[in-house]
């Protein structure tokens, strides 16, 4: 079969992001990282975004009727969509899975697995560059140098203190981890070791899609 709707679900700091830019290279399509698009929208000062602003920065998700809104127009707005997307962070509740389920169906669900102890570890190390925008892990928490362009500009995400990743985790655990079983039962669900290195994630990425 040929894998052309994906899913990446994963914890917090889990390597979602990372693994959407190798996914999207490799299946060729379209993809949305809804808490970017969410961070875009709140730097635009658009309206999404004014109503966003306060669940992200105190750790919450957003209500399930403003993210399903936004995903629905992202799908909506390019024909090319109806062949294939790639959705990283979106469903995390419940209902959001049931809503996706009756616009167009996954064909592949790809699990991060990643501990609560590795997550806070890299939480504290992770950085955005402001300059050429990529997420960075430092080595020490002064550096500013962004290994990437070089600029002096990298800074945390605002919603990446200890204390918004602990309500986040609290979040993902109680209203994410269900879809864990929806997927199961749909036969859709790889789960893959998150704590290996990016690499290892994506080769055993790759000998998922290959197997499907
Ligand atoms: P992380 O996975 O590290 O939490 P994201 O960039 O994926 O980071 O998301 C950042 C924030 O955006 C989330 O903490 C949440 O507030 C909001 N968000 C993103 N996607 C969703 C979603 N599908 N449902 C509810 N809130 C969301």
């Amino acid at each position: 079969m040929t894998v052309s709707r994906v899913l990446l679900l994963g914890p917090p700091a889990s390597g979602k992001g990372t693994q959407a830019r190798h996914l999207t290279a490799l299946v060729n399509v379209p993809c949305l990282g809804t808490g970017k698009l969410l961070r875009s929208e709140i730097e635009k000062g658009t309206e999404v975004g004014k109503q966003a602003e306060q669940f992200i920065s105190n750790g919450e998700y957003v209500p399930d009727q403003l993210i399903m809104d936004m995903v629905k127009s992202w799908l909506n707005e390019d024909p090319q969509k109806s062949d294939g997307w790639l959705l990283d962070g979106f469903p995390r509740t419940l209902p959001q899975a049931e809503a996706l389920q009756e616009i167009s169906q996954p064909d592949l669900v790809i699990a991060l697995d990643v501990p609560k102890e590795n997550l806070e570890r890299r939480i504290l190390m992770r950085r955005e560059c402001s300059s050429c925008h990529s997420t960075v892990a430092v080595e020490n928490s002064e550096q500013v140098e962004c290994p990437v362009c070089n600029a002096e500009t990298l800074t945390s995400r605002s919603d990446d203190a200890i204390e918004s990743f602990k309500v986040r985790y609290a979040n993902y655990k109680e209203l994410t981890t269900p879809l864990f079983d929806y997927y199961t039962a749909k036969g859709i669900l790889r789960n893959i070791d998150g704590t290996q290195s990016p690499d290892k994630v994506s080769a055993e990425i790759d000998q998922i899609i290959n197997q499907f």
